[in-house]
């Protein structure tokens, strides 16, 4: 078992291997090249798939919009905000035309606008649903920040909405793009170091703003497992590759003043089949950020695991070692591939939704106090192609 970089970048048919196959595109074999830019040749910029940022918050603004800058195969083309000073700023600072720059009231205008392909929906989480559903009925293609939603409920209604209108829908997980995460789901899942016996995780960060909306059960959905946990259960399932089959789960808050609509601490134990448990945890209350896989015959983790850089990783074998990437664009181009290419994205609506089937049945047990059995009509497990 090694992590050379020509190891990773040999098995980058994970997310990006089919690139190639689009004409005009070259993957770059050399590690030197790796990393710092992008994957791939540049598209010609009037070749590019538009996008439209919906929601110009921390994320998009210190994420999402410079990793646009970054990227092959899509553009940031628009901006949809409420806010009438960031559609100076925004217009200015990534020469956004104005005929590209909406507001909540025009935002269905966009259906007339040929240069937006994507848009990509980064409010607040209760607000995916509606701006999704919006986003397809004007024909465009949807990406939606995790959690997906709020209710497996809204989830299904972003997925049909998408599907009546025949465009794709694809969730922020910007994590199954990370080469160290990639490696987590190799080693697990093709059992490199034997059958997968435990895992442990935790994301959390201490939120000491009383005003903000992910305090607000009607705006989050949640506290910190619907905002960073949800990193963790994501963790578990790619690295086990399978579905689990219950949950266990005990709200931990502790300063409950603080936290008076959403948990400030919960934990949980997702149940896997043949005994293989994730114990986890995510809190507004406490730092941490890992990820842990025991197996038979050795064990691997990241710490820090869900950070955009920085991540670092090792096993029983010594450290991983990968190039930095920048997960936001190498996610947003691989979408742009799917729609270029007809292809399905490797993360779908159908993983936000079974992800959201997994945090309502958290949230039940934190609740009742009993183990919740888990079902999936239509469980989506990303198929493993490494
Ligand atoms: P933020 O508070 O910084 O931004 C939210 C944006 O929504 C702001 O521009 C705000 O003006 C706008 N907004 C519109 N209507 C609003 C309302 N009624 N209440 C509050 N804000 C409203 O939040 P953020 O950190 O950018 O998070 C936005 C989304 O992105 C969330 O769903 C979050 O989970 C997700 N996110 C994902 C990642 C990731 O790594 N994938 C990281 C951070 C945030």
């Amino acid at each position: 078992m090694g992590y050379s970089r020509r190891d990773f970048l040999s098995q980058l048919s994970f997310g990006l291997g089919s690139m190639v196959a689009l004409p005009g595109l070259t993957l770059l074999h050399n590690a030197e090249t790796y990393g710092t830019k992008s994957l791939l040749s540049e598209l010609p910029e009037d070749e590019k798939l538009g996008v439209a940022l919906v929601g110009l918050g921390r994320y998009a603004s210190g994420q999402l919009a410079p990793a646009l800058q970054e990227t092959s195969l899509c553009k940031l083309a628009g901006i949809v905000t409420g806010t009438p000073r960031k559609e100076e700023e925004w217009a200015q600072k990534y020469d956004i035309p104005d005929s590209n720059i909406y507001n909540y009231e025009t935002y269905d205008q966009i259906a007339d606008n040929d240069d937006i392909d994507i848009i990509y929906v980064v409010l607040p989480n209760s607000m995916h649903a509606e701006y999704t559903i919006r986003a397809a009925e004007a024909g465009k293609h949807v990406i939606s920040e995790k959690p997906m939603a709020t209710s497996v409920n809204d989830c299904q209604r972003m997925i049909d909405a998408c599907e009546e209108a025949g465009r794709k829908l694809s969730i922020g997980y910007r994590l199954h793009f990370e080469p160290h995460h990639q490696e987590m789901m190799r080693l697990g899942r093709n059992e490199i170091m034997g059958p997968l016996r435990q895992m442990t995780g935790a994301h959390s960060f201490p939120l000491k703003d009383p005003d903000a909306w992910r305090l607000d059960k009607e705006l989050a959905g949640g506290g910190p497992l619907m905002d960073v946990g949800i990193y963790v259960v994501q963790a578990a399932l790619y690295t086990m590759g399978q579905l689990p089959t219950s949950v266990t789960a005990w709200d931990k808050t502790r300063d409950t003043g603080s936290f008076p609509e959403v948990e400030g601490t919960i934990r949980w134990d997702l149940n896997f089949s043949d005994e293989v448990v994730l114990q986890a945890e995510s809190s507004y209350e406490d730092s941490d950020n890992h990820f842990r896989m025991e197996s038979a015959d050795g064990w691997g983790e990241l710490n820090p695991a869900y950070s955009y850089g920085g991540i670092e990783g090792k096993t029983v074998e010594g450290p991983m070692d990968f190039p930095e990437v920048n997960q936001q664009a190498l996610q947003m181009d691989d979408f742009a591939r799917c729609i270029m290419e007809d292809k399905q994205t490797i993360v779908p609506g159908e993983m936000g939704k079974r992800d959201m089937i997994i945090l309502e049945a958290i949230y039940e047990s934190a609740e009742t106090g009993e183990e919740v059995p888990l079902d999936f009509d239509d469980g989506f497990i990303r198929p493993f192609e490494g």
